[in-house]
């Protein structure tokens, strides 16, 4: 994730810090200090710094299992909404998944049961306030525990759910039914939010977007997971020159109706040239080359590679298109559009 910082790594996982949870800690901190709202003073931001303490162990928890299966975690990131680990991929064995997502809300149980057991038997010792800020403490730990094991996938609830449903019926269709209901809650949710609570409406917000993300992703690898480049790649590639102009490069573009074009130079691929590159060109600049504007840096395909190894380029690099190469010559190109297509036609024998 961008703008976030390393601050420890725990079973090899880096923790990091978002900046807007910097930000968020640093004003919490700076009111307490200064006494700018009479309710926080700094016991409030210390215990404020520990339940966000106690999302790192609630993230941990789930991180340290899913390694155990094998799956590797990019990292932890703290928000002001609470932890995200950032896995590799999801696990696709419902048993697996079903102890992963409990771990985190069992976290925060069991920390609740421990502060509990710690107040009874040292709570005459402690002064008012700081019983008070363990009672404090051992509430949010259960709230917690208990709010992320509502069913509204992708938290923590949701993925127990497609873990139960996906032993019933097929992986993609336990993830629709699980995500439609996610997208239920998130709508009761941001509603509730409205009248009590900000923080709920951004959580809803997460929870909307992220099932639909994640459903769509399930599609892709469930569907395309054993599809290579060269099932679906377009041979019949166009190229262009770089001596090309932008004037002619746009003919071209509106004639043949594609947005991109990879540049040959004697059969060479050098670069790759776009309606996006093209269209930032003032009018009356379109004698320019197209050998000056088009990007020179290349994401490559091969025709062999998993077609979803290459669809994660294209969304990681937000690209359209990427040429196919094999022992340096172009030999076909995979668009967003060519996999639409094929994932329409697949999905439609699905049903
Ligand atoms: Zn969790």
């Amino acid at each position: 994730m961008k703008y976030s910082f390393k601050i420890f790594s725990v079973f090899g996982i880096p923790v990091e810090l978002h900046i807007t949870f910097l930000v968020l800690m640093l004003l919490i901190y700076i009111v307490a200090f200064f006494k700018i709202i009479p309710s926080i003073n700094l016991l409030t931001a210390v215990l404020i710094t520990l339940v966000f303490a106690t999302v790192v162990i609630h993230e941990l928890s789930h991180s340290y299992l899913a390694k155990r299966y094998g799956i590797r975690i990019e990292r932890i990131v703290l928000l002001p909404i609470g932890g995200l680990s950032e896995m590799e991929e999801i696990p696709k064995d419902p048993a697996q998944e079903l102890r992963i997502a409990l771990a985190g809300p069992v976290s925060n149980l069991v920390i609740a049961l421990i502060s509990y057991i710690v107040l009874i038997i040292f709570g005459s010792f402690l002064s008012i306030v700081l019983s008070g800020a363990l009672y404090y403490f051992i509430i949010v730990n259960l709230l917690l525990g208990l709010f992320n094991l509502l069913p509204a996938f992708p938290m923590d609830g949701g993925r127990i759910l497609r873990a139960f449903l996906a032993e019933r019926m097929s992986f993609i269709k336990a993830t629709k039914l699980a995500a439609s209901i996610g997208k239920q809650f998130a709508i009761i949710m941001a509603v509730i939010g409205v009248f009590f609570n900000f923080l709920l409406i951004l959580i809803a917000i997460f929870v909307y977007i992220g099932a639909d993300a994640e459903y769509k992703s399930v599609v892709v690898s469930t569907l395309l997971g054993d599809e290579m480049v060269k099932d679906i790649m377009t041979t019949d590639v166009h190229t262009l020159t770089p001596e090309d102009t932008v004037q002619e490069t746009l003919k071209t573009m509106f004639r043949e109706k594609h947005m991109g074009y990879p540049v040959t130079d004697d059969g060479k691929l050098v670069g790759i040239i776009t309606f996006d590159d093209i269209s930032k060109i003032p009018e009356n600049e379109r004698d320019m080359l197209i050998k000056d504007i088009m990007t020179r840096e290349l994401i490559l395909s091969d025709p062999n590679e998993d077609l979803v190894e290459t669809i994660g380029k294209l969304n990681k690099n937000r690209i359209g298109r990427v040429p196919v190469v094999k022992n340096g010559e172009i030999v076909g190109i995979v668009s967003k559009t060519d996999i639409t297509n094929t994932l329409q036609k697949k999905e439609l024998k699905l049903d």
